[in-house]
């Protein structure tokens, strides 16, 4: 090859290794535009996906909503929380149709947690938009939605104020537009079971509406109105339901409706009918040691018992988690306690599987022989139940009927719950003692009487030191003689004496400093010994069924006749009669007795200072039967 030829021949490859070049290049570029667009892409459809996701997760929410069994309106409210809150709403609402003899209106039924409403309630004022009656027009979005099934969507806030709030101003109307950030609203109408429900409407900050959010929001209703169907199917079967899930009795409405019609029965026909209540020994303990599921398992156990002791008459019911009654139509006391004893024995005979042997205590009260009203008759077996598991358990007891000792079974019971179960812990290293004398077999009456009054006086000392044995006596006497003089009924009376053992054990759970404090107290420390009462009522009382009525005299015992009383700043004839009676003692017995910032006043002083009072903490009238009750005692 000659030289000129060589030479062509690396030219030719050189250009082709140019050329190479310049096409790899452009390859390059090409999958490199490529990959930019590619990620582009992604980004997109990873929002996309991300949306869907969120959506998702909104429905999911819902539907577990749905499975907890919650009415209706939580469920829409749950609904409308959600799609504000996670797809960046303004405000959500549903607004239902209604219809009646004025014709037909709407009324807002759900709506979000935002502050949206809160705002225009403030402009409009009056009753907020949500409780309101809202007008239904014709000519409005609501309607055209309705009658053409599509979403609309409307920048016109101002009309479709209007046309629902027909009554306000339009200046007003004009104020609420031009002062909210709502550039849009959307309504969706929803139509269930075939009936025209109202709409899904969704305030947005948008003028414009996507497609790909139309179609969301069309999906969605679709799934409201699900809720509405089911939501409405579920409530519909909850009510007609009578038997209990968990063990097939029957349920607690199922029980009291079947009383009720025994009730009218057996005064028709004078037949008497009882009721056994049973409760279920140390359940607390199986679940502890074994777990929930065999908790429900002793409960089906005694269900079963219950079912096959059963004659066709008897309705056994489960009244709550671990509570049963079996009424006995046409079965008077005797009867009952046998019946009673065999459901008893039956559940004692079980051998459970892991769980051993288990236990019930049962109490038996009659109609006619213990009470002639059911509610009292349910409250009289409620409390023979206790006594058979104050007494040991695994045992039956019949009730006693109303007696003048009722009310000192009540605090008996009360004091024997609080101490054993130690819901007040400062009382702890007392509580074996006191507990040993309140179960120490009592001759009724005076005795139990005493018991009583000590056990509280011993209450007492823990949170007052300088408490004088012997007051508390004096409270219940002079509480009783003041709520005589006012005609209070006997219940009213008993249930009195119950509260005035009762009413400051919530200083029992204070601190002590606060208790023993010499110095002048802060408002804050004030506060918290302010707590004293709710404490009693509503933390250590309120799990002890048979004291409930209890409870308000107790709670409200720091309320004054002029409203600057608390917890609820009640006034005047709002306030129990019988907790004015516990205040006035309260504070009488207070100013004779020493105080860390104080000497005891004497008794003429102390009557002074309550009736300086007058008008403020008590009426004049209250202090005025006290006073004569006071010199009564004194003379
Ligand atoms: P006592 O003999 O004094 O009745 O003791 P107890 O443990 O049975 O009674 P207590 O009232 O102290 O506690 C009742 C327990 O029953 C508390 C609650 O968790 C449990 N319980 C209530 N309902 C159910 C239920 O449906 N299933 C299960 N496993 N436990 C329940
Ligand atoms: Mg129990």
């Amino acid at each position: 090859m000659g030289l000129f030829d060589k030479f062509k021949e690396i030219t030719r490859k050189v250009s082709e290794v140019e050329s190479n070049i310049y096409h790899e290049k452009r390859d390059y570029l090409e999958i490199y535009e490529r990959n930019i667009e590619l990620e582009k892409e992604i980004a997109e459809r990873t929002e996309e996906l991300n949306d869907a996701n969120k959506r998702m997760f909104t429905l999911q929410h819902i539907w577990d909503m749905m499975n907890s069994s919650t009415p209706l309106e939580n469920v829409l409210e749950a609904i409308v929380n959600s799609t504000q809150g996670e797809l960046g709403y303004m405000h959500c609402a549903i607004i239902r149709k209604y219809e009646d003899e004025e014709g037909e209106f709407l009324r807002i039924i759900a709506q979000s947690n935002d502050n949206l409403i809160d705002r225009l309630n403030n402009i409009i004022g009056g009753p907020g938009i949500q409780t309101r009656r809202l007008n239904y027009s014709k000519d409005s979005i609501y309607a055209d939605s309705m009658r053409q099934r599509t979403i609309i969507q409307s920048t016109s806030i101002d009309i479709s104020l209007a046309g629902i709030l027909p009554d306000v101003p339009k200046e007003v109307i004009d104020k609420v537009n031009s002062n909210q950030p709502v550039r849009s609203i959307i309504v969706i109408p929803l139509i269930a079971q075939k009936k025209e429900f109202g709409w899904f409407c969704v305030f947005s900050a948008r003028e414009e509406l996507a497609s790909a959010e139309m179609d969301f929001l069309g999906l969605f209703a679709k799934q409201i109105e699900m809720a509405i169907t089911i939501a409405d199917l579920f409530q519909a079967v909850r009510e007609q339901a009578v038997t209990d899930s968990l063990t097939g009795l029957y349920n607690r409405r199922y029980f009291e409706e079947s009383l009720n019609k025994e009730v009218q029965r057996a005064k028709r026909q004078k037949q008497p009918f009882s009721v056994v209540g049973i409760d279920l020994d140390f359940l607390k303990k199986i679940n502890d040691t074994h777990g929930h599921n065999f908790g429900d398992i002793a409960i089906k156990a005694v269900a079963d018992v219950l079912k096959a002791n059963a004659r066709s008459v008897d309705v056994a019911a489960r009244i709550g988690g671990e509570e049963f009654n079996v009424l006995l139509p046409g079965i008077n006391s005797e009867g009952a306690m046998v019946a009673a004893e065999r459901i008893r024995k039956s559940i004692e005979s079980l051998e459970l599987d892991t769980i051993g042997k288990i236990t019930g205590s049962l109490g038996v009260a009659t109609y006619f022989e213990h009470s002639e009203n059911v509610d009292e008759l349910l409250e009289l077996t409620d409390q023979a139940m206790y006594t058979s598991k104050r007494e040991g358990r695994n045992r039956v007891t019949i009730a006693q009927p109303v007696s003048e000792g009722y009310w000192q079974e009540v605090a008996i019971n009360t004091f024997l719950d609080i101490l054993s179960k130690n819901r007040i812990p400062k009382a702890k290293h007392l509580s074996k003692e006191l507990c040993l004398k309140l179960k120490a077999p009592a001759n009724k009456d005076e005795r139990t009487k005493e018991t009583l009054y000590s056990v509280a006086d011993m209450l007492t000392k823990l949170y007052n030191p300088v408490h004088t044995p012997g007051v508390t006596k004096n409270k219940v006497l002079m509480a009783v003689s003041l709520a005589k003089r006012f005609d209070l009924p006997k219940e009213e009376i008993d249930n009195l004496r119950v509260a005035v053992l009762l009413y400051d054990i919530g200083n029992l759970m204070l601190p002590d400093e606060l208790l023993q404090k010499a110095t002048p107290l802060t408002d804050d420390e004030r506060d918290t010994i302010k707590n004293h009462p709710v404490i009693a009522a509503r933390e250590i009382l309120k799990p002890i069924s048979y004291v409930q009525d209890v409870l308000p005299i107790i709670e409200h015992h720091h309320e004054n006749w002029d409203g600057s009383g608390y917890p609820n700043k009640m006034s005047k004839e709002e306030i129990p009669l019988t907790s004015q009676i516990i205040l006035i003692l309260d504070q009488y017995f207070a100013l004779i007795e020493p105080r860390p910032y104080r000497s005891k006043l004497s008794t003429r002083d102390a009557i002074e200072i309550v009736k300086a009072d007058a008008g403020k903490k008590w009426n004049n009238t209250l202090v005025d039967e006290f006073i004569s009750l006071i010199e009564h005692d004194i003379v």
